[in-house]
This record gives structure tokens, C-alpha cells and sequence, in this order.
């Protein structure tokens, strides 16, 4: 089940909707459907590569390049000044999609983002899209 096809790769191919925040050649990064705090985004990698130690050094230098870029612009689209990433690898370090992806959770003045024990909340599509291009603008 878990070398099916993923989520995120059906959103890489179009065939799913996101709220897309950056795209280049070797990466995809879009809000999170389930956010910790608003503008919490996944970046991914366009390689299906189950766990991060799986990835090629193409891809891993690529995503490196995008994170920093995109914390910054989620970072003012937000009006956050701290921030989390998190990754997780296998099932039991609560990874639940199998394609490597980063999370950048903002932590906001209000205290959402970030809390143990994980508490997200379903998106409000509306508020996304508005996000979605702000963050894309801020990364133009
Ligand atoms: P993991 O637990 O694997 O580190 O994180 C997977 C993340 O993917 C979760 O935060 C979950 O909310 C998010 N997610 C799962 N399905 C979808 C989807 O269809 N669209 C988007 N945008 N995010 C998803």
C-alpha cells in the first residue's frame, strides 16, 4: 500500500488541487491541508523518494537551496518571526505521507504552530488562496 502512488505525487502531476507556493524543476511547496498555524507549507521534492536518507544529492541540494528562500517569504506572508521545520521519516517518527517532505510551521504571536502534542486544524481554502499568492509573489 505504502508504494502505491502518494498524495504528493498525484499533486506533482496535476491530477489533485493545492494551494502551490513555489514550483522549479526539482521541487513542488504548497500549504499544508491540515495546518499546525496558517501558512504551515510542505516542500517537496518532485523525486518519489519514501525518506529524506533515499534522496539523491540533486534533489537534496535543490531542496536546500528552496527552504531558507521560502521560510522568508512565508515568514513576512505570515507576520511570523519564528518558525519550526520538521521532517519525519517511517511510520513510527510520524511520517504519514511516503514521499520525503519538509514542513515549515510558523509560529505565531498567538502561540499557533508547533505544539507537542501535534494539534492541526482542516485549511480554509478561501484564506489559502489569498496566502498561496502572497507567499508566490514574495518568492518572484
Ligand atoms: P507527515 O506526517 O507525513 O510528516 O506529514 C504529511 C502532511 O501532509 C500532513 O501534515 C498532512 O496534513 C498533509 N497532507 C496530507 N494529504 C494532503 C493533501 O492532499 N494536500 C495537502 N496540501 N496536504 C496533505
Amino acid at each position: 500500500m505504502e508504494d502505491d502512488k502518494t498524495i504528493f505525487s498525484m499533486i506533482i502531476d496535476g491530477e489533485i488541487p493545492c494551494h502551490k507556493v513555489y514550483e522549479d524543476d526539482l521541487v513542488i511547496a504548497f500549504l499544508d491541508i491540515n495546518p499546525f498555524s496558517t501558512g504551515h507549507t510542505l516542500v517537496v521534492p518532485k523525486e518519489a523518494s519514501r525518506t529524506l536518507d533515499k534522496l539523491s544529492d540533486e534533489s537534496s541540494g535543490a531542496l536546500g537551496r528552496v527552504l531558507p528562500r521560502i521560510s522568508r517569504a512565508i515568514l513576512s506572508a505570515t507576520g511570523a518571526e519564528e518558525f519550526n521545520i520538521i521532517q519525519n521519516n517511517g511510520p513510527n517518527a510520524f511520517q504519514s505521507v511516503f514521499h520525503v517532505h519538509f514542513h515549515i510551521i510558523p509560529k505565531l504571536k498567538d502561540g499557533r504552530g508547533l505544539t507537542f502534542p501535534f494539534r492541526s486544524s482542516p485549511i480554509n481554502h478561501e484564506e489559502a488562496e489569498k496566502l498561496a499568492e502572497s507567499i508566490r509573489e514574495l518568492l518572484d
